[in-house]
């Protein structure tokens, strides 16, 4: 496997193929855009230099991305200690936790 199709964890710094990991994207959007277009729940949206505004998503999206091993272990270090929100220099919206948490084996 390329090593380029490599990913590290925020939280474990464990590195492993990209399916692994849970992806959270940081991507552009456009003023004018609806929140029900979105595919996934959005930020509030963050104010770049060049008045580009930006939410996070989850799984899809090309831009800045994080990724997060999906464990429970990993999760909590990344909310505790902010790595997902450092690492896309974002606020992560509380539903994306929740969405992530809800998505964790039972
Ligand atoms: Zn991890």
């Amino acid at each position: 496997m390329a090593l380029k199709l490599h990913r590290r964890c925020v939280s474990c710094q464990r590195i492993a193929q990209r399916d692994e990991f849970w992806r959270l994207v940081l991507v552009p959007i456009a003023k004018d855009i609806s929140e029900n277009e979105l595919i996934a729940p959005i930020s509030k949206p963050r104010r770049e230099k060049s008045n580009q505004h930006f939410q996070v998503q989850l799984d899809r999206g090309m831009g800045r991305s994080a990724y997060l091993c999906k464990s429970w272990e990993c999760l909590q270090i990344a909310q505790k200690k902010n790595r997902l929100g450092r690492s896309l220099r974002i606020q992560i919206p509380a539903e994306i936790w929740e969405i992530l948490k809800s998505r964790l084996p039972t």
